[in-house]
């Protein structure tokens, strides 16, 4: 028989710091050249971390600065609003 179970791969929460299976997570991306963006695909270039597809998630990390932590960077206000507007349309949509 060859019906092993598949390893689910697990990422954690930056948010909760839960792990939970990573298609269940939404990537964060840090592109080379230093962009911050949501990756709602998982396929962008970069370094990449991980929330919940939930609001609650993404204010909790945004606040204890785990992003700017795990990234090492400085992430302008501007960039979470955006990140912010686009997590609360695609959790509205779903
Ligand atoms: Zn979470």
């Amino acid at each position: 028989m060859n019906m092993k179970p598949k390893k689910i791969p697990m990422r954690m929460c930056l948010g909760c710091s839960e792990m939970k299976p990573k298609k269940e997570l939404l990537r964060v991306v840090k592109s080379p050249e230093g962009e911050i963006s949501l990756d709602f695909v998982g396929k962008k270039n970069g370094r990449g971390a991980y929330i919940c597809r939930s609001t609650e998630c993404y204010e909790k990390a945004r606040k204890s600065r785990r992003f700017e932590k795990t990234f090492s960077c400085k992430i302008e206000e501007s960039v979470y609003e955006v990140m912010a507007d686009e997590l609360r349309s695609e959790t509205e949509n779903s």
